[in-house]
This record gives C-alpha cells, structure tokens and sequence, in this order.
C-alpha cells in the first residue's frame, strides 16, 4: 500500500475530523474525550501534506458518530477543521465547526488568583464574548482572555 493510499483509506461508519493544525491531533482527541481506552479503532495522521494549508492532521474514529456539541470544543484550536459524518463509507454529513457561547472545564483560567485555581472544587466556565477573534471571559474573576491565553 503506498502512503497515499494509507492515508485516503476510507472508513465505513464513523467521524472523520480533516484540515485540523498540524500537530493538534493528539490535544484534539483530549479534548474530544477520546483516549482510545474505549477500544475504538481509532486512526491518527499527523503533519500529512496538505494542498490547502500545507501540513495538516486528520482523525478517524470509527463506529463514533459525534456531535457538534462535542466537535465544536476544538473549534479554538482548530478553527478550520471540518468534521464528515460517514455511513457505509459516504459522507453523510460535513459541516464546519461552530464557535460554542461557553466552553466548561476545558481550560484553566490564565488569572491565579481566580476562584477556579484556588483549593475550591469548582469546573472553569468561560463565555465567548467576541468571534472574530475569538476571546473569552471567566464567569468566576470576569477576566477577559484571547483563545491563546486560555488554551
Ligand atoms: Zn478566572
């Protein structure tokens, strides 16, 4: 089988993230909740050359259908990453990823005297205040933050 052929190969059912940043994969899948210990057959590809931006990384996990519920929390750091929905190898369903009004217990707040860094069990929430660029403010200290400050 050669490269191109390994890296086409296509899945029969499941979720298929294309165009995330090279590199990101692996903090995509954690994000996603996706470990592997679940015993999906899941496939990575990392810094596969990309016509469109160069380098890219793509995921495949099959017999997962996921919801953009759950795919647009990598939209901070994957903005362009598109997720296809496969059934009986057909893309069922493509869409971009949405940017969520909040995103909760996914990132610490930057502010280290915030309520959410001290010894008290509480889950971070940020709210998106603003999309293009995207920045976000702590419900807990009201600080406002870039995505790269949080992430
Ligand atoms: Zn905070």
């Amino acid at each position: 089988m050669t490269e191109k052929e390994l890296l086409v190969q296509k899945i029969r059912n499941g979720t298929v993230i294309d165009h995330i940043v090279a590199g990101k994969a692996l903090q995509v899948l954690s994000i996603l909740g996706v470990s592997g210990s679940e015993g999906k057959t899941i496939t990575v590809a990392m810094n596969v050359p990309s016509r469109k931006y160069g380098r890219k990384d793509i995921i495949k996990i099959e017999n997962t259908y996921l919801s953009s519920e759950i795919t647009n929390k990598i939209s901070l750091i994957t903005p362009h990453a598109t997720v296809n929905i496969i059934k009986e190898y057909e893309v069922i369903e493509k869409r971009p990823l949405e940017l969520p009004e909040e995103f909760i217990g996914l990132f610490k707040c930057p502010n280290p005297n915030c309520i959410t860094n001290s010894d008290e069990p509480i889950e971070t929430k940020f709210y998106l205040t603003s999309k293009d660029p995207p920045l976000l403010r702590c419900r807990y200290c009201g600080r406002i933050y870039s995505s790269s400050e949080v992430i």
